[in-house]
């Protein structure tokens, strides 16, 4: 979504002739940083640029271990393999599609370095008793907080008041086109350590630091740095986010309700630590037997009735490509995930939820009908 203060941004820096390394990314950075409640911003190319430079940043590397959840964007996983380190899979909650903190805990070893939970579709990772889990064995948790623009954790009193992506050591963001908040492309690094900041801000820009000369490059870096454009957008994406979020929330909450009547539907439930959640997806665990047909017959019926329900990833990232013919990837069995990718994952996009409450209401009236005509339904 776009009006007239993405058209005034972007003509703004068209006219100024600063199109490159101004102050419009700094302002982004200040903002966004403010708007998660983190002290340091750093912008890259990228969500997953973002999340390889944490990685780097943090000196994990080749012979390092890293524990993603199976159920994920590839760049989760792909990040750790980009600096030479190993992705180690835990299994996640098909309830709420984040990482189980007892499977983390399950495959911890000597070599492990870090943590990378994923606050799934905005919901977010138990971070208590992840905290807990990477105190006891001296990790460090980089959050893969590209869904959670805006979400905050209040912990485990309720009382507590602080932003997905500054709970760990670092936490990443995404503004890829799919995103709440887009620019077409880019991404962003959070942190309340300000000399991991600078360090990410270095390999960000070729290895640069702030106060030497143009020329003299200290790190193994790379060119990960945003155009004033991307930031003239993001600053009028960020200035529409707290409003949209709050009506993705209150439509959330009526589709909870009545999706909730439904056999078989199980929308991700409220977390009283998590206020507010941005709703990047919204998500339901899907029981079969209970609803009466398969998820593909459903999701065939949904798009016949013109709701665009997709089943999410076709397989855990184990069974990727990438994975099955490394050594050790092979009889992997996370069964949370396989369930999700099997045949319980259901999730429909963000933007479906600024709608209106009677738009709300045919959502629900589809997996109603669909319910009531479950039997009746082939491929
Ligand atoms: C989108 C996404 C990323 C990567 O972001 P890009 O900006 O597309 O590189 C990483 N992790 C998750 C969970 C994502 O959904």
């Amino acid at each position: 979504m776009w009006d007239d203060r993405e058209r005034r941004g972007l003509n703004a820096v068209l006219e100024s002739g600063k199109w490159w390394y101004g102050e419009k990314v700094r302002e982004f950075e200040e903002a966004f940083a403010a708007f998660q409640k983190g002290k340091y911003c750093v912008t890259t190319s990228s969500g997953t640029t973002a999340l390889e430079t944490c990685l780097l940043a943090l000196n994990i590397g080749a012979g390092d271990e890293v524990i993603v959840p199976a159920y994920t964007f590839m760049a989760t996983a792909s990040a750790v393999m980009r600096v030479g380190a190993r992705p180690v899979f835990a299994d996640v909650n098909p309830d709420n599609y984040c990482v189980a903190p007892d499977s983390v805990a399950a495959v911890i070893t000597p070599r492990t370095k870090a943590i990378m939970p994923v606050h799934f579709a905005g919901m977010m990772a138990d971070m208590d008793r992840l905290g807990r889990i990477a105190r006891k064995h001296k990790l460090l948790i980089v959050e893969d907080a590209c869904h959670a623009w805006g979400t905050i954790w209040k912990g485990a009193g309720g009382t507590g008041v602080v932003g997905a992506g500054t709970i760990g050591d670092c936490g990443c963001f995404s503004f890829q086109a799919s995103k709440n908040i887009t620019a077409g492309e880019g991404g962003a690094i959070l942190t309340n350590d300000e000399k991991l900041a600078n360090i990410c801000r270095s390999y960000a820009n070729c290895g640069r630091n702030a106060n030497t000369p143009w020329y003299q490059h200290f790190l193994m870096g790379s060119n990960l740095r945003l155009t004033e454009f991307h930031a003239a957008i993001l600053l009028a994406q960020l200035s529409r986010m707290p409003k949209h979020t709050a009506k993705r929330e209150e439509n959330a909450k009526l589709l909870n309700k009545w999706l909730r009547e439904i056999p078989g539907l199980y929308p991700v439930p409220d977390d009283k630590r998590v206020k507010p959640r941005s709703y990047h997806l919204y998500c339901i665990r899907f029981e079969p037997k209970e609803f009466g047909c398969s998820r593909s017959l459903l999701i065939k019926a949904a798009q016949a009735e013109g709701l665009a329900l997709v089943p999410g990833y076709p397989m855990p990232l184990y069974k990727q490509p990438m994975f099955v013919d490394r050594p050790g990837y092979k009889n992997i069995c996370l069964p949370g995930t396989e369930k999700l990718c099997d045949e319980s994952a259901l999730w429909f996009r963000h933007f479906l939820l600024l709608g209106t409450e009677s738009d709300m209401r045919d959502i629900a009236k589809i997996f109603c009908k669909i319910h009531a005509h479950a039997s009746e339904l082939t491929a």
